[in-house]
């Protein structure tokens, strides 16, 4: 079957590799589609992301096409999300409730762990399965199923923040994790919910998901305005940072309210530079989010399926397997803008 191999950066290689079959406990999955994640587009173009060979790939979605001897969560045909989180279940963070934070989950993960084979194939082998493969319910389709990365990641952040309803809500940065913290913020009642980027048609996104204001970051009477909006605490409960940005840090911490929550969900290579005396007296709480959870995948699917969550925004890009490579390129060169690249190694059915 087809793949594509990981070598190193810009060093990646269409290839033929044998078709898995599944032994017994495993599942062999027929892949409609895999996302093109952010951390592939990094991985693409930057070292130290992966210091190892892979097939990559691990958003995505397709059929049972073998089950092994004693599955019982999946049967053949089913429609499956494939991905993340790729937890061991018995470490201290899963048993403490913390299973994105796995110590085993960054290896264990199908297209991210060494040597592992992701969906960047016409087949991938789950041999956890019950740990990989997610049943999609029939009222969903499979392209809003396969958003399942981009919305998780900003559905966590809001569910690991202090959000409560009748607070208010910054967001720097509507990319596709912003736009699913918007959302996400707005499920969980925010009021005023402001959010910032650069450009004009990431802000006209950001206003259709429901953000009430969306501003300029770069514009100073922008940024007064937002200030001015979130006077009654005199700042914003929690500032959510999306964008993945050094300089997006401290608008945050500077329109956060005093005892307020900065939440960092965007992951960038540069240094951050924080400033404490400037900060520590405004008692800020600092905290990191990072992916999501196999229970979160689930509501994800109920709340997409419910109406509730809005997959329309997201812009998506069918593309052959065979175009992964070039694809990547443009992706990481900035010549494409869609919220996701689908590579589409069967046709579907
Ligand atoms: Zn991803
Ligand atoms: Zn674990």
């Amino acid at each position: 079957m087809k793949a594509v191999k990981y070598h190193g950066p810009r060093n990646l290689e269409f290839i033929d590799i044998p078709k898995p079959q599944a032994g017994p406990g495993q599942v062999v999955v027929k892949i409609v589609f895999c996302g093109i994640c952010g951390t592939d587009v990094h991985a693409y173009s930057l070292p130290g992301i992966f210091n190892w060979e892979l097939v990559l790939g691990h958003e995505a979605v397709g059929y049972v096409e073998e089950v092994g001897e004693g599955v019982t969560c999946v049967k053949v045909g089913d429609r499956v999300a494939v991905g993340p989180p790729g937890d061991c279940g018995h470490c201290y963070s899963c048993n403490t409730g913390n299973p994105n934070t796995c110590i085993h989950g960054f290896p264990n993960t199908l297209g991210i762990g060494p040597d592992t084979q992701g969906a960047y194939a016409e087949y991938i082998l789950s041999k956890f399965p019950q740990n990989e493969l997610f049943v999609i319910p029939d009222s969903i389709t499979f392209e809003q199923a396969v958003l399942f990365d981009v919305l998780g990641v900003g559905f966590h952040a809001v569910r690991r923040s202090d959000i409560r309803v009748g607070d208010s809500a910054v967001v720097l940065g509507c990319g596709s994790i912003g736009l699913s913290i918007i959302q996400a913020a707005k499920l969980a009642g925010a009021t005023h919910l402001i959010a910032f980027d650069p450009l004009g048609s990431k802000r006209q996104l950001a206003l259709e998901v429901g953000a009430d204001y969306a501003f300029d970051p770069g514009n100073e009477e922008d940024v007064a305005k937002a200030r001015e909006l979130l006077w009654r605490a005199n700042g914003a409960q929690v500032c959510f940072e999306a964008a993945g940005h050094p300089s997006a840090i401290q608008t945050c911490v500077d329109l956060c309210m005093p005892s307020g929550q900065v939440m960092l969900v965007g992951s960038d290579s540069r240094p951050y530079e924080l400033v404490t005396s400037a900060i520590g007296h405004k008692q800020c709480d600092l905290k990191f989010s990072f992916v999501y959870t196999k229970e979160e995948i689930g509501m994800l699917f109920d709340l997409i399926g419910a109406g509730k969550l809005d997959t329309s925004p997201y812009s998506l890009l069918k593309v052959p397997l065979e175009d992964a490579i070039s694809k990547l390129e443009e992706l990481a060169t900035g010549k494409l803008n869609v919220a996701r690249v689908l590579l589409t190694p069967n046709v579907e059915g």
